[in-house]
């Protein structure tokens, strides 16, 4: 399918953390070309009668999503190899990520490498791919999660730098535990190399995970998840993700990795730098059953994925735009704060937002138009709706 040169107008527009009635966007070739407010689109118009025109009357208009932590959906995790991601990929677009990362869970070296591979190869031709996010093998035991204990490790350099050439230059994210041997020579080989470094699945108290930031690394994965708390006398990652400034916080909105209440508090202590995240496995977009993940069992029921043995929380069922209306409508984040977490936050943890997370001349042409009750009415990624 090819960008058709397209005006949405009359739309009430959040980006940067604003809201603007009455606005419109053009864009052509997949990029933005010119952003404004009230009738003079039609200027565009008189020059160019070629437009496709959408009447966003009624409609609200934000920048597409960017999930930067996502396992899979549509009945399929991305696991499985690239015959799983068009699925997968096709499911979240319709809830209006149009951009994303495929994150892998923790699997044997060998298979993680060819997977990397698989992903980078994708990417390289598929602009909703950003690349490969790695959750694991270099995790802690003690928060496991939903990862294979028997194959979580301490890194090493060489297998740093296996991964980082199976992923041909698209490994935009590695989440580790940096209390682990080498952890801090890890977290700065991997920032050296251009990847953003990930705190979690980790046992890391304040200072273990504020010398972490120090060496580099720049997001906590999924908030609170995977992680020890926040206590009186232990303060914890969370604490040190916001005590730093550069931090992004992760946070997965469905309600029940998080109380609504917790979202609420990671918002306003880390305004501009939370990331909402799906973390969705297989059954995102199809329902209870039967899954697995990695090479564990997973058993959905009403919506929330568990490890069939023991009951840990495995991943979640969620889409981005269930997580805005969970964000808005149950913890109270205003509507331009929560679009951020979406749109240009992500972005910037993975240092992309000169050129996504904004609906701003020069920008991708990555927009969602919702309704006034936050259900996506329709989506275009690089200019083309699907
Ligand atoms: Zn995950």
């Amino acid at each position: 399918m090819t960008s058709e040169p397209t005006i949405i107008h009359s739309a009430t527009l959040i980006d940067n953390g604003l809201e603007r009635a009455n606005s419109w966007i053009a864009f052509d070739g997949g990029i933005i070309t010119r952003t404004g407010t009230g009738t003079d689109w039609r200027q565009l118009m008189a020059d160019d009668p070629g437009y496709d025109v959408v009447d966003a009357t009624g409609y609200i208009l934000t920048p597409g999503f960017i999930d930067i932590h996502t396992h899979g959906g549509a009945g399929h995790n991305f696991d499985e190899g690239s015959a799983a991601f068009d699925a997968a990929i096709r499911m979240h677009r319709s809830r209006g990520t149009t951009r994303l990362v495929i994150s892998l869970v923790t699997n044997p070296l060998d298979t993680m490498v060819a997977l990397t591979e698989q992903v980078a190869s994708r990417a390289a031709v598929d602009h909703h791919v950003l690349g490969v996010h790695l959750e694991g093998p270099f995790l802690s035991a003690l928060h496991k999660g939903a990862h294979n204990e028997r194959l979580l490790h301490a890194a090493t350099t060489a297998e740093l730098d296996r991964l980082l050439k199976a992923a041909n230059g698209y490994l935009r994210q590695i989440t580790l535990a940096p209390e682990l041997d080498g952890g801090l020579d890890a977290v700065r080989h991997m920032v050296t190399n251009g990847v953003a470094v990930a705190v979690g699945h980790s046992d890391a108290s304040y200072e273990q995970t504020t010398e972490a930031f120090e060496a580099g690394a720049s997001i906590l994965t999924h908030a609170f998840n995977g992680m020890n708390g926040i206590h009186h006398r232990a303060p914890g990652p969370v604490l040190a993700a916001f005590d730093h400034d550069g931090v992004t916080l992760e946070v997965i909105a469905d309600g029940i990795h998080l109380r609504p209440e917790v979202i609420s508090m990671v918002f306003g202590q880390a305004p501009g730098r939370v990331a909402l995240i799906t973390d969705a496995m297989a059954a995102t977009g199809v329902g209870d059953g039967h899954y697995t993940l990695g090479e564990l069992d997973v058993t959905v029921t009403d919506g929330v994925a568990r490890l069939t043995e023991g009951g840990s929380i495995a991943g979640s069922t969620l889409t981005l735009d269930q997580a805005l209306r969970t964000a808005v409508l149950r913890s109270g984040v205003s509507l331009p704060n929560a679009v951020t977490a979406l749109t240009s936050a992500p972005a910037r943890a993975l240092g992309v937002d000169d050129r996504l997370g904004h609906l701003q001349p020069g920008y991708a042409a990555d927009a969602v138009l919702l309704t006034p009750e936050l259900e996506v009415a329709r989506v275009w990624a690089a200019g083309v709706e699907a």
